[in-house]
């Protein structure tokens, strides 16, 4: 079911007209909120306060702050904001699987998802409202794109739905494969992880990237870095460019180098995300070519079948279950760990990019050349 959530009583206050643009409290790491917050409040401990009214409780409003006197509430209120989004709508599967669109302060709307699974809960979240790669299997490409995120408006989206489920941060997974291109959004999603990482270890964390060379170049630097998810989906440049037009800025033949001088803690594997597509791209010699094309690498091979919908066209579509389990086992005689995503949340039209599209006049569909 569909739950059309009014905005005007789920979104923040709003702040006077002729007011001063407030500063989003949300996505500041402690040592930031300590230098932001040092000409309001009077005593160390109280940054301390805040910062668990942030990102423990998730408060919405000031006023929640009530371990804080009143004046100093009134105080933090007249200069600061909590840039929690609103919920436009939630949607909740049979399988559990609830999808949010969220509203953002300038009215962008963006997706995340919670997938729970045997008591263990992945969030998917967006670094874009919108994005300009235009893979022609994704529902969010078809669109267009929208802008950056901030990194608060990164953070706010884990706290949303924490709120919404009550959920506490331990525990929890988090990967950026809701809408948008993580690493054309550098700034903000390594400002994210700042914050997700007090409460969340990187390693629960997932940044997946079409493979942006200078963004992973800077995510090479991190000292704390959140495991690497390539988005690959074909075994060579050709039907990489066709489906990926990024490929022609970023082709395989300098993604891969890349990717084999990236530095990897012990332990720890790429993984490979590559969507099966009938007659495209899942036969067993692709199967093949996509074992040779990684050799080498510290890798595990997430296949996808691709998530049909309408504005994406007749042909994208997802081999039958044989077909994807065949292509699943020549990969692992190849030697590779090779998993099937599940398919979580269908009933829902879960598919990235979809639930954003719903509220949609179709008239508006950007014409598919
Ligand atoms: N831009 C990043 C992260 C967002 S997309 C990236 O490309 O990795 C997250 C994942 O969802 C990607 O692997 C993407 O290819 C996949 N995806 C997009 N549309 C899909 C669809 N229709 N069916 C299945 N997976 C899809």
């Amino acid at each position: 079911m569909i739950e059309m959530i009014d905005p005007i009583t789920t979104s923040e206050t709003p702040a006077a007209p002729d007011a001063p643009e407030r500063v989003d409290l949300l996505g500041l790491s402690r040592q930031q909120l300590a230098a932001v917050l040092a000409p309001v409040v009077d005593k160390p401990f109280r940054v301390k306060q805040i910062h668990q009214a942030l990102y423990e409780r998730g408060v919405r409003d000031f006023s929640a702050m009530t371990d804080l006197s009143k004046e100093l509430r009134a105080r933090l209120a007249e200069r600061f904001r909590i840039g929690l989004p609103a919920i436009a709508s939630r949607h909740e599967s049979s399988d559990g699987t609830c999808k949010y669109l969220f509203r953002l302060h300038d009215g962008a709307t963006v997706e995340a998802v919670d997938i729970p699974d045997e008591g263990r809960h992945t969030f998917c979240i967006s670094s874009q409202a919108g994005c300009a790669l235009a893979c022609t299997f994704c529902v969010t490409g078809y669109w267009g794109a929208g802008r950056n995120l901030t990194a608060g408006e990164i953070v706010a989206q884990v706290l949303a739905i924490r709120a919404d489920r009550d959920l506490p941060a331990e525990g929890l997974n988090i990967v950026f494969m809701g809408m948008g291109e993580p690493l054309l959004n550098v700034e903000s999603v390594k400002g994210a992880l700042d914050v997700l990482t007090e409460s969340i270890s990187p390693q629960r964390i997932t940044v997946s990237t079409v493979g942006i060379l200078p963004g992973l170049e800077e995510m090479a630097r991190w000292e704390r870095r959140p495991n690497l998810a390539i988005s690959l989906h074909a075994p060579d440049e050709e039907r990489r460019s066709q489906v990926m037009p990024v490929n022609r800025t970023y082709p395989l033949a300098e993604l891969l180098p890349a990717l084999r001088r990236y530095p990897l803690e012990k332990g720890r594997k790429l993984t490979f995300e590559y969507i099966l597509i009938r007659g495209f791209n899942d036969s067993l010699r692709d199967a093949d070519q996509l074992s040779r094309l990684l050799t080498g690498l510290k890798a595990k091979i997430n296949l996808i079948p691709v998530n049909p919908d309408p504005v994406l066209g007749e042909r994208m579509q997802p081999p039958d279950d044989a077909r994807v389990e065949a292509f699943k086992q020549r990969l692992r005689q190849r030697g590779w760990i090779a998993t099937v995503r599940r398919r979580r949340g269908d009933d829902v039209s879960a598919a990235c990019g979809q639930l954003r599209a719903f509220g949609r006049d179709p008239r508006g569909f950007r014409k598919k050349s």
